[in-house]
């Protein structure tokens, strides 16, 4: 009997030793296909936005669409790899792109020397404004007319930015552009410092509401891309010179604001 025993007990032992190889193997191939260095995983490229930003991306039924999400499409073909949306907070995008939950961040964001310390920006693709909107009879005519004001804003966003440094105003942050807005309707603040092409775009949604003239700063859209992956800038910065190049650039601008000009800023920029 033991001398049949013990190769069985050997044969144990190499089984167990064998499942406990292929379960170590199973979970490398994981974490490197979660690193995007092997398989599946490098088919796919993530685009963080935060879809209520007309017309830049918004939801049309379930689906998100809009400018940065025709951009997004031509990197998406360029690169070879499927397009795949994560649609989340502005203010948790940055950290999303270093985090490695998006390989790109395509949301209307505007370049500042802050933010370029945490990631690397495309070529600008869009030039943009801060803008205020009141309601009708409101009192404010002009920047100089903010101090001490009630001042709604998007979360996180350079009208953020801005709105915190002007002397004695209360500034009351919102996840969304239209919830500023709403804010705004009903009251809740004086005014509302929004990027311009939003601002036009959902303020026609509402009656009382306007969009004075006069530009608070002027930004420029661009891609954020994670530190480090330089290969991925490159070719994203060539989608946008191709798309500049050869019109498909100029045929987004004309789906998205009905013309073509390059972009529709303040007119007193
Ligand atoms: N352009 C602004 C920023 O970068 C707002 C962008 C947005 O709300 N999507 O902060």
């Amino acid at each position: 009997m033991k001398t049949k025993a013990k190769p069985l007990f050997g044969k144990i032992w190499i089984i167990g030793a064998l499942l406990f190889m292929s379960m170590i193997s199973w979970m490398l191939y994981d974490i490197l296909q979660r690193e995007g260095a092997i398989g599946r995983y490098d088919d796919i490229i993530v685009m963080g936005t935060n879809a209520g930003f007309k017309p830049f991306e918004y939801k049309n039924g379930n689906e998100i669409v809009g400018f940065d999400v025709d951009i997004a499409k031509e990197i998406a073909k360029k690169t070879n790899k499927t397009l795949k949306i994560e649609d989340m907070s502005f203010d948790g995008l940055l950290p999303a792109l270093n985090s490695g939950q998006v390989d790109m961040v395509i949301a209307g964001m505007s370049v500042t020397p802050e933010r370029e310390k945490n990631a690397l920006f495309s070529k600008s693709y869009y030039s943009a404004a801060q803008r205020m909107i009141i309601k009708k009879g409101s009192s404010i005519k002009n920047k100089y007319q903010l101090e001490g004001k009630k001042i709604g804003v998007q979360l996180g966003t350079t009208g953020d930015t801005l709105a915190s440094k002007i002397k004695g105003a209360h500034i009351a942050q919102f996840p969304t552009a239209p919830s500023v807005l709403t804010e705004l309707n009903a009251g809740g603040v004086d005014v509302a410092i929004l990027d311009n092409a939003p601002a036009e775009q959902y303020t026609t949604g509402f009656k009382e509401l306007i969009v004075l003239p006069g530009s608070l700063s002027n930004e420029d859209y661009a891609i954020a891309i994670k530190l480090g992956n330089n290969k991925l800038l490159e070719q994203i910065n060539q989608v946008i010179d191709e798309m500049k190049q050869d019109g498909r650039y100029k045929k987004l601008i004309k789906k998205y604001f009905g013309n073509d000009t390059i972009s529709l800023q303040g007119e007193e920029k």
